[in-house]
């Protein structure tokens, strides 16, 4: 039997599930549900039929085997930050209470589902080590593990994915199962890459880098500089060595009490620089973009690892958007042209932010064990947010799909699957390529023969759409 994706549910026996459980089930309508399944992107809502509030893995045996037995999908939930859309006849299981994290001064970590990146890079630098953290301290190390994860320091030590050792996981047939390269190398393979769609982790195991400061910051330029910004750097980009990591921000950002007044309701660019090495060669690496205009704040040194997200400073708290993203075969001076177009000063740009991350370096390097984490080709990452909210709403949509559109002769057509929004089919089947596909298709029929779990679904979805 496999499960109808919307079958009704009035009939499912949640109390029986609830008794099972040492962790407690929240039905919608109560404090507790909101608080769990509302997710951190305010413009979703995702109307999940229970949140389980997991407290030990046998909890998500239970739920997995229970969803099985009653036709429910179940899904999965850490911080929201990365949500999957229409939770309908889905039970969420919520990973909160997965707290551990336990560093080994030897150079790697256990971490808990439920933990968020700020606890594990605070842990870690008490011995000098660091993990590969995404830009905000505030997403999920799992959410983030599963989808590749490409951060700050990304040129120089890769996809985080690659670092992972093992993964503690509750496949979609119930059974809690510890996989490494070695104990079921397919899930293993599917796990780093492939999001969730096998099955719900309960806990990782990565590795850590011997990392204590780098050079690195963020320096912001008025509207004014923005194209000369914006040139420079698609100059710059290409001579950067591997030590280096860089991405440019245009920002609109709203007129509100965390935003510095020299940024709030302007039109300006960051650009943002993480240098592993001897911060003097950092420094003159950096020069070219600091002469590319009159810097209005920031600052670039050496810092911390642990201050690690004040490198692209995004927000922390929740807030209603949209994204669109574009994988880049080349950011030519032609590329810069045409991006300075749909987002330089009189450009009509109604996104809070329009981003560059320059890729390439150690994160096109083939990983030990393959994983289903592809499209390491690609050497630049464009990601739009908009805040579609309010009179201007549809045109902050039309004007985010006219900038992709804008950037399209030089779009891959793929995508990374961590800015993959709500995991709808389209955007999955850009994440993967066929043979990604279908191979992550073929070990959801062995491990998942139900179809239990929901990121599973969007994986079938998006392979029926390419066939
Ligand atoms: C402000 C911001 C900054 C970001 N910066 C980066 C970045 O620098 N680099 C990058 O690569 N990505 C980045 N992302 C994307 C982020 O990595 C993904 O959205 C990630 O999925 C978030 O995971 P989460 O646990 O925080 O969110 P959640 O919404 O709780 O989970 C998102 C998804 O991750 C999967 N997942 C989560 N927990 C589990 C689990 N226990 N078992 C199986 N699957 C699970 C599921 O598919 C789930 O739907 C950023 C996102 C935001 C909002």
């Amino acid at each position: 039997m496999t499960l109808a994706p919307e079958s009704p549910t009035s009939s499912v026996p949640l109390d029986e599930l609830a008794a099972s459980l040492t962790g407690r089930l929240h039905q919608p309508g109560t404090d507790d549900y909101r608080h769990l399944a509302t997710p951190w992107n305010l413009a979703e809502e995702t109307h999940a039929m229970a949140v389980v509030e997991a407290k030990t893995p046998e909890d998500v045996v239970a739920t997995v085997r229970f969803g099985a037995a009653h036709g429910v999908e179940v899904g999965v939930r850490a911080t929201g930050h990365g949500i999957i859309n229409h939770l309908g006849n889905t039970i969420l299981v919520h990973t909160g209470h997965f707290d551990e994290v336990t560093i080994h001064p030897d150079g790697w970590a256990r971490i808990g589902a439920g933990v968020q990146w700020e606890r594990v890079i605070d842990a870690a630098a008490e011995h000098g080590l660091a993990p590969l953290a995404g830009s905000s301290p505030g997403v999920g190390v799992v959410g983030y593990l599963t989808g590749g994860g490409i951060g700050p320091v990304a040129r120089t030590y890769g996809v985080a994915s690659d670092r992972v050792r093992a993964f503690e996981v509750v496949t979609g047939d119930g059974e809690l199962r510890r996989v490494t390269a070695l104990e079921h190398p397919d899930i293993f393979w599917a796990l780093r890459g492939g999001k969730g769609a096998l099955g719900i982790v309960t806990a990782v195991e990565t590795e850590l880098v011997h990392l204590r400061t780098l050079y690195g910051g963020a320096v912001y330029f008025a509207a004014e500089d923005i194209p000369n910004v914006v040139r420079t750097w698609g100059q710059w980009c290409p001579s950067l060595l591997e030590q280096a990591t860089t991405s440019i921000a245009i920002q609109l950002l709203p007129e509100m009490p965390d935003v510095p007044p020299p940024l709030a309701g302007k039109l300006t660019v960051a650009v943002r620089f993480a240098w592993v090495g001897d911060p003097a060669d950092g420094e003159r690496e950096f020069a070219p973009m600091l002469a590319a205009g009159t810097p209005i704040l920031g600052e670039i040194g050496e810092m911390p690892y642990t201050q690690l997200g004040m490198i692209h400073a995004d927000p922390i708290d929740p807030l209603p958007f949209r994204e669109n993203n574009a994988l880049l075969r080349e950011f030519s001076p032609e590329t810069a042209e045409a991006l300075l177009r749909v987002t330089g000063p009189d450009s009509g740009f109604l996104q809070i932010m329009a981003e560059v991350r320059q890729l390439g370096g150690a994160i096109a390097r083939a990983s030990d064990h393959s994983s289903a984490f592809v499209h390491r080709d690609a050497p630049y990452n464009v990601l739009l947010i908009g805040v579609p909210v309010g009179p201007e709403g549809e045109a902050v949509v039309a004007n985010g799909d006219a900038i992709i559109d804008a950037l399209s002769p030089w779009a891959t057509g793929g995508g990374l699957p961590n800015f993959s929004p709500g995991m709808v089919a389209e955007e999955v089947a850009r994440s993967y390529d066929d043979l990604t596909l279908r191979r992550l298709a073929d070990l959801i029929e062995e491990y998942d023969p139900q179809h239990v779990i929901r990121a599973g679904r969007a994986i079938r979805e998006a392979l029926d759409l390419k066939s």
